[in-house]
């Protein structure tokens, strides 16, 4: 497949806008101006484009939720926190192409009428922010962006807003929050941000490699995107892979792809000649798939009738030496440290299950602690917390008990008494191996 989102990657200069512009670029954002905000949106809903960022939702579709008549300001966001582990797509797009995102941002900006922006960046992506600043200067300087966008009347402008580095930032209500300068606490929903978003306006949040695929829907048509794939499942993916592959990195390539070509074919298989033993479909929040699953299609439905999710495409490989209940730990650490706190079953459960892992890996597991383990999960998802973070923890680990339990049970049957308790509640807490806590 020729690609779409990386075309620019390899070219020398190619973050200049005099390159994007030799390359046909803001030709999307022209035929937008010139179809009008219904037509633009209609195009997107028929391109069947699906948004890129994890929860894989229509993005025409999401448009029409911001209401028509609301009199104030509305405003699109970009999303380019990129926290989801193993994924680092949107940076490369970044890295090589910034103007595809901002012309993809003017294009949203302009279907759902709004005439502020912003890119909600991880502070910690300073070289990205800059390369974002950089191009919308030279956007701005050559009337692109500002009051008079390309000569139409529609005004827009675009701002970056560096954000302090959180993983819940990178769900929409909690980035709305930090935008706002507040605490990254997720909101209640409803009502959803299309609704009541940033400074209480009707808001749409975009990821950037969703916003990336606009301008090629606009200059070569919906039908054209909609021919990639299969239905519902539409258009070029990026995927970032990493793990024990021989060639990590980022690929983009067509959604339904298999797993077993993005891992054998474009990756080069395992490192060193082991065995693949599992891996991560969509970043460290997807339930895990075993190597007997690696024939499963890298798309939105066919990762959920597999009983995972395609998420953020981070495809993040294991081989046959990694011990999963070490996996499991490192995962339940990451969650607990980055739970916001606000619900109990999240807070306190992705806590337990970090008390619990390191039980077992310190050799005093105990025989009820795999039920355990996935009852904690079973409460702190199904909808029983404020934002997704709960089942972001509990639907991958409960996959590795679930799939791996063999390997609990084993480290279990040789463990031994935990030593006297030192703490008069938990007497395994105290210094967890390997994590500094
Ligand atoms: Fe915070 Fe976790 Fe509740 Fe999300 S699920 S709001 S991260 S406590």
């Amino acid at each position: 497949m020729e690609p779409t989102l990386l075309k620019a990657r390899g070219l020398e200069g190619s973050r200049t806008l005099a390159s994007y512009l030799s390359r046909g670029g803001y030709e999307g954002l022209r035929r937008a101006l010139a179809l009008g905000p219904q037509e633009v949106t209609k195009s997107v809903i028929d391109s069947e484009l699906r948004g890129r960022g994890g929860a894989g939702f229509p993005t025409g579709r999401k448009w029409t939720f911001v209401p028509k008549d609301h009199p104030g300001p509305r405003y699109l966001v970009c999303n380019a926190d990129e926290s989801e582990p193993g994924t680092f797509k949107d940076r490369e797009i970044i890295e090589h192409d910034p103007h595809l995102v901002i012309e993809g941002i003017a294009i949203a900006s302009f279907a759902i009428g709004a005439h502020t922006a912003y890119i909600y960046i991880r502070g910690e992506f300073v070289r990205w922010a800059n390369l974002l600043e950089q191009a919308l200067g030279e956007a701005r300087r050559e009337k692109i962006l500002g009051a008079d966008v390309l000569g139409s009347g529609y005004s827009l402008d675009i701002w970056v807003h560096r954000g302090a580095g959180a993983y819940i930032c990178g769900e929409e209500t909690s980035l709305l929050e930090s935008l706002e300068g507040k605490r990254g606490f997720p909101r209640l929903k409803p009502p959803f941000p299309a609704v009541v978003g940033a400074f209480g306006k009707p808001t749409v949040v975009n990821n950037v490699e969703t916003l990336a695929c606009l301008p090629s829907i606009l200059t070569r048509g919906p039908a054209w995107f909609a021919s990639i794939g299969r239905p519902r499942n539409t258009g070029p993916k990026l995927f970032s892979v990493s793990g024990h592959v021989v060639r990590p990195g980022v690929y983009e390539l067509p959604l339904g792809v298999t797993f077993r070509e993005i891992i054998f074919e474009h990756c080069g298989g395992i490192r060193a000649g082991r065995k693949l033993k599992a891996f991560f479909p969509g970043g460290s929040s997807a339930p895990v798939l075993t190597a007997a699953e690696v024939d499963t299609k890298a798309d939105f439905d066919a990762c959920a009738e597999a009983g995972t999710m395609l998420g953020s495409g981070g495809v993040i490989v294991l081989d046959e030496t990694v011990d999963m209940v070490e996996a499991a730990a490192n995962l339940a650490h990451f969650y607990a440290h980055e739970s916001c706190g606000q619900c109990t079953p999240c807070r306190e459960g992705s806590d337990w299950l970090v008390d619990i892992l390191h039980r077992i890996l310190a050799g005093h597991g105990r025989a009820e602690d795999p039920d355990t383990i996935l009852r904690i999960c079973r409460f702190a998802s199904q909808g029983m917390t404020i934002c997704p973070l709960g089942d972001a923890f509990s639907l991958p680990i409960s996959s590795i008990v679930s799939k791996f339990r063999d390997e609990f049970e084993r480290r279990i049957a040789a463990a031994t008494p935990a030593p006297p308790r030192k703490h008069p509640v938990l007497p395994w807490a105290g210094p967890r191996p390997g994590f500094g806590r």
